[in-house]
């Protein structure tokens, strides 16, 4: 079979569509015919090299993929072979506190398909069967392979972490990437007032088209002047921030007394000045995210089956093109997920 693959850390050139042995499942795995993949911002963060994560090489990345199970292994009763699935990436101990109170996601073993183990871009992936949630008939691969990191990661920030209500005003920075454009549906579903921040007049129209009532161009006008002119000097209750230290002063800006800033990544760094000062007299909040519990996977994606939220496809690629999804990413090319199919299945 093929599988995506990179022998050593660095720039896109590193990454292959190499030829390689079947994987076998193991006691309690699967194995996926893998028909469609989607790629995160997470992708890009394995292929350069994270500090403290030292994965075994060659590795095939991937963390989001959807295909119908070809083979189980032993132990295994939840699956038989042609059962449609999607990929959930999220994998712990199982037997810690916080797993055995429920929340996995604090698991201090927590780990990623893809990002810290052998991920799914490839023709055959063999994942424990935890790590899959049943795909309806009907759905489309590239939707199954598109959800679930992105609406489950942005779930659990606006519903578990920042609790949001109906009627507050939420702000979501990048509204055009895979969690914002999650986030912008999920807040407008909860009845809030969303607003969101993208840096082109197509990006923006997506953004409305997913729900935003207030579009900002954060390139030409200061985002936090332009949220506090659209509510009146007060600002927003709640911002969903990925972006980081480039942002992370305007989204403290942007917060009305009492809001909260909540947090699932720092693409342009982590260690922004930390305006205590402003949190403190605000009574600001700042909260972390960290991906999805099954629970909540389970909550959001029955909302994705049903088309009340809608993974928008940014474009489609062959896995052997896999360079060049990274650099859509890079480039923050389009509105939405970048999804990849096997090339044998095209
Ligand atoms: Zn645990």
């Amino acid at each position: 079979m093929h599988a995506v693959q990179f022998a050593a850390h660095g720039d896109r050139d590193v990454i292959e569509y190499a030829e390689v042995p079947d994987p076998e499942p193991g006691p309690g795995e699967v194995l996926v015919d893998v028909k469609a993949g989607a790629l995160n911002h997470l992708d890009l963060w394995t292929r350069r090299g994270l500090p403290g994560i030292d994965l075994e090489m060659p590795h095939t990345p991937g963390s989001d993929a959807a295909g119908v199970v070809a083979d189980v292994g032993t132990n295994v009763d939840r699956f038989d072979r042609g059962d449609r699935v999607a990929v959930a990436a999220g994998t712990s101990c199982g037997t810690c506190e916080f797993c055995r109170d429920g929340d996995p996601t604090l698991c201090p073993d927590f780990a990623i398909i893809g990002e810290h183990r052998p991920g799914v871009h490839a023709e055959l992936a063999a994942v424990p069967a935890e790590n899959l949630v049943p795909v309806p008939e009907g759905v489309d691969w590239t939707t199954a392979a598109a959800a679930p990191l992105v609406f489950g990661t942005a779930w659990r920030m606006l519903h578990t972490r920042a609790d949001v209500t109906a009627g507050e005003r939420v702000l979501v920075l990048g509204a055009s990437g895979g969690v914002g454009h999650a986030a912008v549906q999920i807040a407008a579903h909860a009845g809030c007032e969303v607003f969101a921040t993208a840096s082109t007049a197509p990006k923006r129209e997506h953004a409305a088209d997913c729900g935003a009532d207030h579009v900002i161009d954060y390139e030409a006008t200061d985002f936090a002047d332009r949220v506090r002119e659209l509510t009146d000097g007060r600002g927003v209750d709640v911002v969903v921030d990925h972006v980081g230290a480039a942002t992370y002063p305007d989204s403290l800006a942007s917060l009305a007394k009492g809001g909260r800033l909540v947090t699932c990544g720092a693409t342009t760094g982590p260690n922004p000045d930390a305006g205590l000062n402003r949190i403190f007299w605000n009574q600001l909040s700042v909260i972390g995210s960290t991906m999805a519990t099954p629970g909540e996977l389970d909550d959001v994606l029955e909302l994705v089956w049903d088309g009340t939220f809608e993974p928008r496809i940014r474009e489609t690629l062959p896995m052997s093109e896999t360079a060049a999804a990274h650099r859509l990413l890079e480039n923050r090319e389009g509105f939405g997920k970048v999804a990849v199919i096997p090339d044998s299945e095209r």
